[in-house]
């Protein structure tokens, strides 16, 4: 069996597999796509000590580091289940193989759950964004919209409002659902616009790059266009964790719930990054929980595992 076994290989999974095979243990890595959310990004001018790199360019260095080691990477496989043995796991994949291991490490990450409208993903990365802490500064003085008005929803449009000239937050409900302090806030700044009961319908571009959108209010029916060069778009961050309900503990919102060691509520089983209860997902937070429950799991192995 695996020592360590880590399930998913973006920037969490990939510092876990390094920290984990410096330890000398066997290590393993599966990854429905290795690299994970790091493949869809454009430019990266937030990881410490990088000042500007892309993405692609981003998970090939991700990749490269865990090749130094002595690490099995299984590349373009899902894992379907997670079974505990007493003491040993076993991940089962999708082709129909399983794999055992003393330790497992998951890191399975999140997608950014979409509008679904024309121009969304033809605009991906060329004005339509899901992270105001990584795209907000190359929206410098230019107007920009948030979609949603949830409590990701305002906060992007209150730290988006400091930055952009103006932001248009379009929220489906009649209401905003966010907190209150969060929609004081929002309502006080002078270059915030509100629409709710607003259905985003379209994104409009000239080919290059987004230039506006186009929403419908749903009281009256009328069809409006706002012109703007950025859409943040706030609805929903889902972690990739549908396949473990049942085996280790997961919020309400499907996000595996860790203590401050990345352990779940599974002795043995740890995760990190994007997929877990940890606040604030970025590439930087995620490759740091990654090396600690790294360090837990292989704690955990010097304590249960007998020479
Ligand atoms: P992920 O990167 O999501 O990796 C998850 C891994 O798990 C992938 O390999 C995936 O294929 C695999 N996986 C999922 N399910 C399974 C399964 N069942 N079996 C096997 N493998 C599975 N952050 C920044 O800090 N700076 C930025 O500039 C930035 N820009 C971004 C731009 C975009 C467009 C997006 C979408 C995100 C951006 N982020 C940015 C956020 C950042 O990418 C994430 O916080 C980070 O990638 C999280 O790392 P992770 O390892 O937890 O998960």
């Amino acid at each position: 069996p695996f020592d360590v076994l880590v399930v998913g290989g973006g920037p969490a999974g990939a510092a876990a597999a390094i920290y984990a095979a410096r330890k000398g243990i066997r290590t393993g890595v599966v990854a429905e796509r290795f690299g994970g959310q790091v493949l869809d990004t454009m430019a990266i001018e937030n990881f410490v000590s990088v000042s500007h790199t892309e993405g692609p360019q981003f998970a090939k260095a991700l990749e490269t580091h865990v090749k130094d080691y002595d690490v099995e990477i299984m590349n373009l496989q899902t894992a379907t289940r997670l079974l505990d043995h007493g003491g040993i796991f076993e991940v089962e994949l999708e082709n129909g193989a399983a794999l055992k291991a003393r330790t497992v490490i998951l890191s399975t990450g999140a997608r950014w759950r979409q509008m679904g409208v024309p121009g969304e993903d033809e605009y991906r990365n060329k004005g339509v964004a899901y992270c105001p802490h990584c795209d907000g500064p190359l929206f410098k003085g230019k107007p920009v919209a948030v979609i949603g008005g949830g409590n990701s929803g305002v906060e992007a449009a209150i730290d988006l409002a400091g930055i952009t000239s103006h932001v248009t937050l379009l929220e489906f409900d009649a209401e905003l659902r966010a907190d209150d302090v969060l929609q004081r806030k929002l309502r006080s700044l002078p270059n915030v616009t509100i629409l709710t009961s607003a259905k985003t319908t379209e994104v409009k571009g000239d080919g290059n790059k987004v230039t506006g959108l186009t929403y419908e209010n749903r009281i009256s029916g009328d069809t409006h266009e706002v012109e703007l060069d950025g859409i943040f778009v706030q609805i929903g961050l889902l972690p990739n964790t549908e396949w473990l309900r049942g085996t280790v503990a997961l919020t309400p919102r499907g996000e595996i719930e860790i203590d401050n060691h990345g352990a779940t509520s599974l002795p043995g089983v740890f995760a990190a990054g994007d997929c877990t209860t940890v606040p604030y997902k970025q590439i930087v937070i995620a490759v740091g929980e990654g090396a600690r429950a790294s360090l837990a799991a292989f704690d955990h192995l010097i304590r249960t595992s007998v020479p």
